[in-house]
């Protein structure tokens, strides 16, 4: 888990559009076949060319959100922990941007981002957590659906700790893509955050995004990455966690297939697996989250076309 993140590139999308919109340039600048046109169709395509600056995520700042904190600028990289972890930072030496994951768990109010820079003292930034009131779900089961056997609750126990250490990965490489795919196609849920209540005890709130999909359905990486953990466990089923570098990870859970395997590089949109119903499901779907410096945080935020 702790191997460094691999340098592997793929070019982003924006990149991919920006050299379309060239080509067309090219093919109008050839008609004309003037000095002038090639002159303005070069300038044009350095207006295009992707930006060094990565696209980030929604700037959302509720627990379960996600808070964009501008550093500004200085020669190398500021150093940003929240707590004792690190926290992603991305950007240039004209301008840096602490990408801060919020745990759901979080309490509204103001929490401070800890910034070092070389050479300069220790700074610390605030960052306003707002009030969120996400949905309640109250149901009422029987006793034995909620209360797990001795032997379920040692086997529980084993896991949580195992998911512990793998939630605390962090390699230094900075994520190739902050916008990240929709791992499958299907119906996405808005039950993010939604606290479930059963027999009056209050449960984890629901701390991804459920897309729902046939078992079998094919499952992509939702960004470039490195798998770091493989298992079948027994609320999340059949379950890959990729490292995406910077403290950004993604988990998959309930599937009915994995064709990948702890160590593997896997390139955006790659496929890792099918939707199944593994571990503790009532149907078929895939539960999908992000997380970003262990806080697990609404994968909407990363989407395109999803607006809360
Ligand atoms: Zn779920």
């Amino acid at each position: 888990m702790s191997n460094p993140q691999s340098s592997r590139r793929h070019p982003f999308r924006r990149g991919l559009h920006a050299s379309r919109f060239c080509a067309s340039l090219r093919r109008v600048a050839l008609l004309r076949a003037s000095l002038l046109s090639v002159a303005l169709f070069a300038a044009a395509c350095l207006l295009a060319a992707p930006a060094a600056a990565l696209e980030l995520p929604r700037h959302r700042s509720v627990p379960g959100g996600v808070a964009i904190v501008d550093l500004g600028a200085s020669v190398e990289a500021p150093r940003v922990t929240l707590g004792d972890v690190p926290v992603l930072v991305v950007g240039n030496p004209e301008r840096w941007t602490a990408v801060v994951g919020i745990a759901l768990a979080a309490e509204p109010g103001v929490r401070h981002v800890t910034v070092r820079r070389a050479a300069q003292a220790e700074e610390r930034l605030s960052v306003v957590i707002a009030p969120v009131r996400y949905a309640e779900q109250r149901l009422r089961v029987a006793p034995g659906k909620v209360d797990l056997s001795a032997e379920d609750l040692a086997r529980y126990e084993r896991e949580r700790a195992h998911l512990a250490k793998v939630v605390a990965t962090h390699t230094d490489a900075v994520p190739v893509s902050l916008r990240l795919r929709q791992p499958t196609p299907g119906q996405r849920s808005s039950s993010f955050g939604l606290r479930r209540i059963f027999n009056d005890q209050p449960r984890s709130p629901h701390s991804g995004m459920d897309i729902a999909a046939a078992t079998g359905t094919p499952v992509v990486a939702a960004a470039t990455g490195r798998v770091i953990d493989v298992g079948d466990y027994f609320f999340n089923g059949k379950t890959i966690w990729l490292d995406h570098g910077g403290g950004l990870l993604t988990m998959y859970c309930h599937l009915h297939d994995i064709t990948v395997k702890p160590g593997d590089l896997v390139a955006a949109g790659e496929h890792i697996g099918e939707v199944g119903a593994s571990g503790r499901v009532t149907g078929p779907h895939l539960h999908w989250s992000v997380s970003l410096n262990r806080a697990m945080v609404d994968p909407a935020l990363f989407l395109d076309g999803v607006e809360e």
